[in-house]
């Protein structure tokens, strides 16, 4: 397990994300993802594959039509070595507490339909099914350039994470462990185009004839012509600027309006039951609570560390800590250095409380290799490098502040956090 679990070293690299990014073709070996093509049909028949709608470093999501109840669904294929079949019989497990205890499906936690096994010439692959979801925060905060996208939409966002991580942690007890912006799902697609039953698409039932590759790959002509067609709108767009309309085309294209910002938490390949935690790190880097750098044991609040930066993240479009190793110091440092000059130092009761304390930190609680660090408070970030006006400053970094406390025992809970006034 140790390779999944036990370093975190599949970092932020999980993807799905960017239209020119996808999962390589490494991963189609022997042990790892399975190489499914439109048309393919699982368990027995009963679901169709139609297009890849993600990856992640378990598996590949597959947007399917399952036959037996007429409705779109989202199949996620894990890849087949032993460990990554463990975790999805692990979050099988977990995913179905989930939909056991959340029977109106309201709780903004992905709902698990079915999960079978599937057999392809790479092993065997243990296949969950569950609702059709839009796309990421990650998608939306790209889809933005990277720009933020305004605090009401962050509030609105915001609530239903933390209703979800409420359910999770005082209904469940669940600790979810990987909490970031690419596996917070919108219920809704940004692009109607891209939602099956919005466009009224009719479901591909049968594999292509005539093509092995059932119609993914495109030819060499056909790229071309789409990229010219591509060409030629953002031409018309561009003349459509400079004709001097006030709304541009090109900003119209990437307004947030109408976009439903309901979302739901997903990918429980890594979350735990709170009294069973797995041993060693957890959480992507950037995402991850002091408390798990310094091994000093974790609970639900690391999960309200990570929500916290998943926050900023969408408010600014910048992550809120992007630690790198330097000369002479650790990635771990440089992360605990970024946190202590946005949060003020560290008490020295928790800078010394981990089994790798002494790792990083001196007696009296100041880092061993960093020594100079320059204080930037949150608020005044926000004001000086994210041009906030003081109030929105200061109201956003007053919710963030408490939930980055160095103390994970004084983060209010999620549930707190729902009543906290700045959110309504
Ligand atoms: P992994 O454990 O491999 O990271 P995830 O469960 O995070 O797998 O899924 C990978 C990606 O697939 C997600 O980031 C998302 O883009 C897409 N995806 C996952 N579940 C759904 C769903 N229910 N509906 C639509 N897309 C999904
Ligand atoms: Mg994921």
């Amino acid at each position: 397990m140790a390779s999944l679990f036990g370093n975190g070293g599949y970092g932020y690299s999980s993807g799905s994300e960017g239209e020119d990014e996808d999962e390589g073709t490494e991963g189609y070996r022997k042990g790892g993802y399975y190489a499914a093509r439109p048309g393919d049909r699982f368990a027995g028949g009963r679901f169709v594959a139609q297009r890849k709608l993600g990856w992640g470093n378990f598996s590949t999501v597959w947007l399917a039509y399952d036959t037996l109840h007429s409705k779109f669904v989202a199949l996620k294929i894990q890849k087949s070595a032993r460990d990554y079949a463990h975790a999805a019989l692990h979050e099988i497990e977990l995913l179905s507490a989930v939909a056991k205890g959340d029977p109106t499906n309201s709780k903004c936690v992905v709902q698990l339909l079915d999960h079978f096994k599937h057999t392809g010439p790479n092993g065997q692959h243990v296949c969950l099914v569950t609702e059709f979801l839009g796309d990421s925060l990650l998608r939306l905060i790209r889809y933005n350039r990277n720009k933020g996208i305004g605090l009401n939409r962050v509030k609105e966002i915001c609530r239903s994470v933390l209703v979800g991580l409420d359910y999770l942690h005082s209904e469940l007890g669940i600790i979810h462990t990987d909490l970031k912006p690419e596996n917070v799902l919108l219920v809704s697609t940004i692009n109607p185009a891209k939602d099956p039953v919005r466009s009224g698409f009719t479901p591909i039932l049968d594999r292509p004839v005539g093509n092995q590759y059932g119609g993914t790959v495109i030819s060499f002509s056909e790229k071309m012509l789409k990229m010219r067609a591509r060409r030629a709108v953002a031409k018309i767009s561009q003349r459509r600027v400079s004709l001097g309309g006030v709304a541009t085309e090109v900003e119209k294209e990437r307004s947030l309006d109408g976009i439903s910002l309901k979302c739901k938490i997903v990918d429980f390949g890594n979350a735990c039951w709170a009294d069973q935690q797995h041993a060693g790190e957890i959480q992507t880097r950037q995402y991850r609570a002091p408390e798990v750098i310094i091994s000093s044991g974790y609970s639900y609040s690391a999960d309200m560390w990570s929500f916290a930066c998943l926050a900023f993240e969408l408010a600014t479009g910048d992550l809120l800590f992007a630690p790198k190793s330097c000369q002479g110091c650790s990635e771990d440092e440089d992360h605990l250095a970024l946190m202590m000059e946005t949060l003020g130092k560290m008490p020295r009761k928790i800078a010394s409380s981990g089994t790798r304390s002494k790792d990083y930190f001196d007696r009296h609680g100041d880092l061993r290799r960093i020594r100079r660090l320059k204080f930037w408070p949150l608020d005044r970030v926000l004001v000086e490098r994210y041009n906030f006006t003081e109030p929105d400053a200061q109201g956003f970094a007053d919710f963030l502040r408490p939930i980055l406390d160095f103390t994970p025992g004084n983060r209010p809970s999620a549930a707190e956090c729902l009543k906290n006034p700045w959110l309504n």
